[in-house]
């Protein structure tokens, strides 16, 4: 399975990639940080990635299907 990371001491709240994720992963949680509720529907396509303006989201591809 694919892991999304939120770096919290870079992040600003801004909601941008939980926008963006076609999938639905990604939403706000309590603490107002994105957080993976929905982790099993990644597709590891890095658009949360390539859209956090503070580099505060990586996204770990599972390396069993990293090439697929
Ligand atoms: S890698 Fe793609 S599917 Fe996975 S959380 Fe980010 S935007 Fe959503
Ligand atoms: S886009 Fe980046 S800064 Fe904005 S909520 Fe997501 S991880 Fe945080």
């Amino acid at each position: 399975m694919n892991v999304v990371e939120i770096y919290k001491g870079w992040c600003k709240k801004c909601g941008i990639c939980v926008a963006f994720c076609p999938r639905d992963v990604l939403a706000i949680g309590d603490d107002g940080y994105p957080t993976a509720k929905n982790a099993e529907a990644c597709t590891g396509c890095g658009w949360c990635e390539l859209r956090c303006p503070d580099f505060a989201i990586v996204v770990q591809k599972d390396e069993r299907t990293k090439d697929s």
